[in-house]
């Protein structure tokens, strides 16, 4: 805002005008944070952190000037004192069972939490960390973040993968996680070697064929721990994940200060296979106990993404071999009545391709649009195995095109 226009005629302009640059200096700072979202290389004075803090709640909806809440949920808090130590900041973050998403009471909610990530994601490169992925903040522990971790991976394994194999460390807490996420802990012995304790490896492998490997969630494990257990052989632990398709989450508790750890891991994941690193936020950035970053390299993203392509492919091609369309000739309806089924039992994605279709783009035109040829020879549906899209999905696709494709064949039979 300026003030120099009106505020002038209160108080002399020459000091107005060193007031208002003292706010702009604020503003840049605050705008620079939105546009770099990386840490600023000079810290912020408390001041600036809570004018942002300020702004940022002014745009949750409990804060609304004349705001009239009538749900069940209107982040009213009873306490002055609670919510001022919170800024205002009440409506809580993600919506719906996804912390990720945005909350749409509380857009100053849902971007400090955004920014909360990316500035956790920058600190953890400069401990050391490459080739980061996703990284999430969570309001939860360690031990609980590993609990919801080994959750997630027993969704997207076979159910019969019960066992977690998990190289012996003596903090209750790693255990405890374990078993009350409900799958079956198998402790390793470590191998003295010197005054070190160390990694099993063959131990896991020989543990992982007796037990099969289908049988088995994946290995938890463990970086930072007290002497003379050494930290975990990520890297040969990740590359056993890997071979045995098996997953592997890295309990780093307190590791992101040590920066051989944070290098091994990168080795780990850029060598083999590292579904999730978690991290207390007390122990590695000194704030209050009660929180936990998750973390994981870019590679694993497209190791499932990669995972997926040729399963899906199997799929695709099993179902065109079972689904021939068969329409008699001269009889055949045009292969965008399937599109429009498909539309209206919310497929999306799938492009349908009919032959000879004729578009012009900028002035050019071309025959069979789409197709990237004049005639491809044939009517065609293209499905993608995109980043995120699960094998869950890919089957759900082909039960709704078995029933589209059902009605495109009876359309062509009448
Ligand atoms: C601290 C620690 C935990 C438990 O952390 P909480 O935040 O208390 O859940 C688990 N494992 C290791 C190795 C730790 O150092």
């Amino acid at each position: 805002m300026d003030w120099s226009a009106s505020g002038s005629t209160l108080i002399s302009s020459s000091y107005l005008e060193q007031g208002q640059q003292a706010l702009q200096r604020r503003r840049k700072l605050f705008r620079s944070l939105l546009s770099e979202r990386r840490l600023p290389t000079r810290g912020w004075d408390d001041h600036s952190i809570e004018l942002f803090l300020q702004e940022v709640a002014a745009m949750d909806s409990n804060n609304f000037l004349d705001n009239i809440g009538v749900g069940e949920r209107e982040a009213r808090v009873a306490s002055g004192l609670v919510a001022h130590r919170h800024y205002g900041l009440a409506h809580g973050i993600g919506r719906s069972g996804d912390i990720a998403a945005e909350q749409p009471k509380a857009a100053g909610s849902s971007l400090l939490a955004k920014l909360t990530n990316l500035l956790t994601k920058d600190a953890l490169r400069l401990a050391g960390f490459g080739d980061l992925g996703t990284v999430s903040v969570i309001p939860v522990a360690t031990g609980m973040a590993i609990t919801l971790t080994i959750l997630a991976l027993k969704s997207s394994r076979p159910s019969g993968a019960e066992y977690v194999l998990w190289p012996r460390v003596d903090q209750k807490t790693c255990l405890k996680s374990l078993v009350l996420a409900g799958v079956k802990v198998v402790p390793m012995p470590m191998m003295h070697i010197g005054d070190q304790l160390c990694t099993d490896t063959s131990g896991l492998e020989s543990k992982i064929a007796e037990l099969g490997s289908a049988n088995v969630l994946g290995i938890v494990s463990t970086t930072s721990c007290f002497a003379p257990r050494a930290a975990d052989d990520v890297v040969a632990v990740a590359k056993l994940c890997a071979k045995q398709d098996i997953g592997h989450i890295i309990n780093n508790a307190y590791g992101v200060q040590a920066q051989q750890l944070t290098r091994s891991i990168t080795a780990a994941w850029r060598r083999g296979r590292v579904d999730a690193v978690i991290q207390s936020t007390d122990k590695n950035f000194m704030v209050p106990v009660g929180g936990a970053v998750i973390c994981a390299g870019s590679k694993h993203d497209k190791l499932e993404r990669e995972e997926l392509l040729p399963r899906m492919q199997a799929a695709l091609a099993s179902f065109a071999q079972a689904h021939d369309p068969n329409a008699p000739p001269g009889k055949k309806p045009s292969i965008t009545f399937l599109g429009s089924k498909l539309f209206s039992k919310c497929v999306s994605g799938t492009r349908v391709i009919a032959r000879g279709k004729a578009h012009t783009v900028a002035g050019y035109s071309f025959q069979g649009y789409g197709s990237h040829c004049d005639d491809f020879g044939s009517e065609y549906l293209t499905a993608a195995a995109a980043l995120g899209t699960t094998m869950n999905e890919v089957h759900e696709f082909l039960h709704r095109l078995g029933i589209c494709m059902k009605q495109y064949a009876k359309h062509a039979g009448e």
